[in-house]
């Protein structure tokens, strides 16, 4: 079942909880912009590319449009339309006073210079100029696009309006008003949820007997992996595109990350015992898993946070962890969910989960309207209170309906967005 299907089937569900009228169910089910772009780059070599983006604007009656832009190999339409329905729901169940979009390239980022990438990201800002800005629809970062890259969309989205506009943009550089924490902001809320769903679930194992795998070895997958491992946790398996190593008495993730940053890549002949006995590496038999193995070992959480669609009724009943993390955006279909869901699996939604970097975005913009700056414990403080409040009312809600995480933070989602709708007059009654 594609992305989108799943994300579709998701709003239908909490559509029939809340007994919506047909007129706010099609408004919920459809975005309401699709902007679709080609834009020319002169490359190094003096030749002219021809690139393809969009940019998709579910619904804004809770605010401006919010959500990030993804340079990607395989990024169509239908995905990008999948990531701005979720990014609607992720910033109404956060509280956060914004309307859901996204915004994809058809890139491979690897095979271009920095130049290159610089014109895409300027280019891309041109086309889509009229239909964004900070009171219409605020971008950010996503898979394979950083805060350099925000800095030249901002740029160029300043030099077209003819001023500086700091908050046309969220995950900038920090010296054009980014917060320190946005990068890690993504990981750390995931954390901040997964402890607040480890004690509702009642799981009672110490960290240190706590086994963790984690797929996707990038901002979030990394920084989740780093924390987790400084909290006490084994993390046994990680991986990127390539493939991942797997050991069962845990893995130093400073040491791998520290690998990362010199190869770029992990390091699949490498083993990274964790526990060092006067300064000696512990003995290990060291194994590389493949992407696919490793979403099947017998570990307590499993976190896919790479892509979309890796756990599908191809795989799920070899899913052996009691515990899912969904990091990355769309990693269970629908029907992996409801199998997962029969065996008792604890899943901890995409929508709810990664929901720490929207939130983070969301006190930039708001330091950046009000030119101000908050310290970062100050930001974390906020933080921990918008995740764990955004994770008790979902929890709340999955309780009243007897249904799953996911339904429930669609069910929190869906009432505030066709409640704001009702308030705008757009349902045409005050009923929905
Ligand atoms: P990233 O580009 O920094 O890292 C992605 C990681 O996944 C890399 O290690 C890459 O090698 C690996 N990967 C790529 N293709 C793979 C494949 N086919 N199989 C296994 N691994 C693969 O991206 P990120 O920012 O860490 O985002 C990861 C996921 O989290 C995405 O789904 C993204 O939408 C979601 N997410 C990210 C943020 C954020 O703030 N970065 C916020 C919300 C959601």
């Amino acid at each position: 079942m594609s992305f989108l299907t799943s994300v579709e089937r998701s709003i239908e569900r909490a559509s029939t909880l809340l007994a919506l009228g047909p007129a706010a169910q099609q408004l919920v089910a459809a975005p309401k912009n699709v902007i679709e772009v080609t834009f020319p780059v002169r490359l190094d070599s003096g030749e002219t590319e021809v690139f393809t983006g969009w940019r998709i604007q579910h619904n804004d009656a809770l605010g401006p449009y919010k959500g990030g832009i993804r340079f990607a190999p395989q990024v169509d339409r239908e995905e990008v339309q999948a990531l701005a329905t979720t990014m609607s729901i992720k910033n109404a169940a956060h509280g956060l006073p914004y309307g859901g979009a996204k915004g994809g390239v058809r890139i491979d980022p690897l095979k271009y210079s920095t130049r290159e990438l610089e014109m895409v990201a300027r280019r891309y800002v041109d086309a889509i100029f009229k239909m964004i800005g900070p009171e219409v629809d605020v971008p950010a970062p996503d898979v394979n696009t950083n805060p350099m890259l925000m800095g030249w969309m901002m740029d160029e989205y300043s030099r077209l309006a003819g001023r500086t506009v700091p908050n046309s943009f969220t995950g900038k550089p920090l010296v054009l008003g980014g917060t320190s924490l946005r990068e890690e902001a993504t990981g750390y809320g995931g954390y901040v949820i997964l402890r607040e769903a480890l004690a509702d679930s009642g799981f009672d194992k110490a960290p240190a007997d706590t086994t963790v795998a984690i797929q996707g070895f990038g901002n979030v997958g990394a920084t989740l992996a780093k924390i987790m491992s400084e909290e006490g946790f084994r993390v046994v398996a990680v991986s990127d595109s390539k493939g991942g190593i797997y050991d069962e008495g845990g893995l130093d993730i400073e040491e791998i990350i520290r690998a990362q940053e010199q190869a770029g890549t992990i390091e699949k002949n490498r083993c990274y015992p964790k526990a060092l006995t006067n300064g000696v590496a512990r003995e290990v038999d060291c194994t590389t898993v493949t992407n696919r193995e490793l979403l099947e070992l017998p570990v307590d959480i499993l976190v896919p946070a790479a892509i979309e669609s890796v756990i599908t009724k191809e795989n799920s009943a070899k899913v052996q962890a009691p515990v899912i993390l969904e990091m990355a955006n769309g990693a269970l279909d629908e029907h992996a969910e409801s199998e997962l869901l029969a065996r008792n699996v604890s899943i901890v939604p995409d929508v709810i989960a990664n929901g720490g970097g929207v939130a983070t975005s969301y006190l930039e913009w708001v330091e950046n309207r009000q030119g101000k700056r908050w310290h970062e414990h100050e930001v974390k403080a906020m933080l921990d209170e918008l995740m764990k409040t955004a994770y008790r009312e979902t929890k709340q809600r999955s309780d009243k309906h007897t249904t799953s995480l996911r339904t429930g933070a669609y069910t929190v989602a869906l009432d505030r967005i066709t409640s704001a709708m009702v308030a705008r007059g757009w349902l045409g009654s005050t009923s929905r």
